[in-house]
């Protein structure tokens, strides 16, 4: 017999051995003998009160085996000589749009203008260390896309958009530990991330798909609404049936070269602001109520904010507990900031980005004459301030947090995880109106909510300006574009997803989509 119970756990206990198994046969009234095993479905921990509870949902088998297969079975055929499906993008949703050709029984043929995960290494180390961002070979461009040098937090609440829990059973396929089908806020980390990707690409080699790397795709060749082949930067034309466009929110050039060819997209709202970073202490010792170190079995405490500034909502974006901050731009002349961590979560200093909410049909006035781009322009120009107050370097615009809601230019910043280093600059006259006075009421209200985060122990950073895509690529109800046949947006870039794990479903429904016109 198999009984689903919650268990409650306190601190103290949670250090005991065999905690479930007693926890479980007291709760039941069966004797431990009589229990086979006790499964973790679920794992949370509530810290709001004093004394921390982790929260469990477990399969307790009485007399009985706990089966050794998933549920999930993943069945590859060979498609090696099976019609072609064209991916252009090999981000998660390229990935698993691939995935899912194979087990459809089509062959996935995918381009990618960066490289595969280990010589890319390489171009991101010559980012933090050189301040030389190479285009198609950065923290956004390459095999794994946006997803690979990420946090690899797989938090989404894309619930509906497809099985969230098949994508994570496939990342354990690939090598991810099971802990991400348990934890109720899973998290990978970058250091394990690459190593899944390159499982992924070796599976889908080894089926027959087709990857290829520093292959940009630059023109679309349409004929009668129908797209017939696309171009290469090399040149080259390639005839295509259908074609997943899955290139992400920092590809500015399809969408220009969409606007160009009035291939119709749209301007979207999304958000921007800056990073703030504190030494992980202070978020611990607010979130677990501590006064020294956080116990031992606690991770590094995240935390989630939001507040209404004048109409918009300014919150957290893709917290990094024990994280760092990264140069995220994907062109020289621009400086971008995001966050990620490693598995262990185990640097001193915890960053999220801090973002005000724009509104697409209000807030880009002066922006109006570029129509559909008007967003990405103000996006870029932002990038473009950034950049040259840090000094036209990778180097990143920085100011104590209470100064910069005070006014002032900071003397000097705090210690900071960002390899590329900070410059102190006036980030409160630097960022527009429209974001700079939202975030420093923002903060001030943060501080109310949580004791201890509104300090100047912590530093903002400028600018986490790629939240979301500022364009979106309109689709049909078969997900394929609405004017051109045969081109299915996809992911982030069409503004179908938000994250690694709802790209990745997004990427699943367009292979079903793609494969249906065939
Ligand atoms: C530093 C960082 C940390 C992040 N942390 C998290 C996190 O913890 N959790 C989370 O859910 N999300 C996180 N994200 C966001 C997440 O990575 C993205 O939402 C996700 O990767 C989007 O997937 P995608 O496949 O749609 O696009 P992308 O991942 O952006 O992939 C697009 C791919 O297309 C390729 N491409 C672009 N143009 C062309 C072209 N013309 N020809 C050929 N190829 C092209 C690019 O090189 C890229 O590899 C993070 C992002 C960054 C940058």
């Amino acid at each position: 017999m198999v009984k689903e119970i919650q268990l409650r756990v306190n601190l103290i206990e949670e250090h005991k051995e065999n905690v479930l198994l007693y926890k479980a046969s007291k709760q039941l009234g069966v004797d431990k003998s009589e229990i086979s095993a006790v499964k973790v479905l679920r794992k949370s921990i509530d810290a709001r009160k004093k004394d921390t509870i982790f929260n469990y949902k477990v399969a307790v088998y009485i007399n009985e085996d706990v089966p050794e297969k998933s549920a999930y079975l993943f069945d590859y055929k060979d498609v090696s000589n099976a019609k072609e499906i064209h991916i252009i993008g090999f981000g998660p949703a390229g990935m698993y749009a691939a995935l899912r050709c194979i087990e459809l029984g089509y062959k996935p043929v995918i381009l990618e203008r960066g490289k595969n995960v280990q010589d890319r290494r390489r171009d991101i180390k010559a980012i933090n260390r050189d301040h030389i961002v190479d285009e198609d070979s950065n923290y956004c461009f390459g095999e794994g896309g946006a997803g690979t040098y990420s946090d690899g937090k797989l938090y989404t609440r894309s619930l509906k958009r497809g099985d969230v829990r098949r994508i994570f059973e496939n990342l354990v396929f690939h090598g991810a530990t099971e802990q991400i089908l348990i934890d109720a806020h899973p998290h990978i980390g970058t250091n394990k991330l690459p190593k899944i990707i390159q499982n992924i690409r070796e599976n889908i080699l080894k089926f027959g798909g087709e990857v290829h790397f520093e292959t940009k795709v630059t023109d679309f060749i349409i004929k009668n609404n129908k797209l017939q082949a696309i171009r290469l930067q090399e040149g080259k034309e390639l005839p295509v049936n259908s074609v997943i466009l899955a290139t992400g929110h920092s590809a500015r050039d399809i969408y220009e070269l969409l606007h160009k060819k009035e291939i119709r997209i749209k301007a979207k709202s999304f958000a921007m602001g800056v990073r703030v970073e504190h030494p992980q202490e202070i978020i611990d010792k607010i979130q677990y109520s501590c006064t020294s170190e956080r116990d031992a079995l606690l991770p590094a405490a995240a935390y989630s904010l939001v507040q209404q500034v004048n109409n918009r909502g300014v919150y957290s974006f893709c917290m990094c507990p024990g994280g760092f901050i990264v140069p995220a731009a994907t062109g020289s002349g621009e400086l971008v900031v995001n966050g990620m961590s490693p598995s262990r979560r185990n640097n001193k200093f915890a960053n999220s980005g801090i973002v005000v909410e724009l509104d697409i049909d209000k807030d880009f006035k002066k922006y109006e004459h570029l129509g559909e781009l008007r967003g990405l322009a103000f996006q870029k120009d932002l990038e473009k301030i950034a950049f040259l107050a840090g000094g036209r370097t990778q180097t990143a615009p920085a100011q104590r947090l209470v100064d910069f809601v005070d006014g002032k230019l900071s003397a000097d910043l705090n210690e900071t995880s960002y390899q590329p280093g900070l410059k102190s600059a006036p980030m409160h006259s630097l960022l527009p109106k429209i974001i700079g006075s939202r975030l420093r009421k923002g903060f001030a209200g943060f501080g109310q909510k949580m004791h201890g985060y509104y300090t100047n122990e912590a530093n903002i950073v400028g600018v986490e300006s790629r939240t979301s895509s500022p364009i979106n690529i309109p689709r049909k109800e078969n997900l394929e574009h609405v004017d051109i046949d045969g081109l299915f947006p996809c992911g982030e870039g069409g503004g179908y997803a938000g994250g690694i794990v709802s790209a990745a479903m997004d990427g699943e429904r367009c292979a079903e989509a793609a494969v249906a016109k065939l």
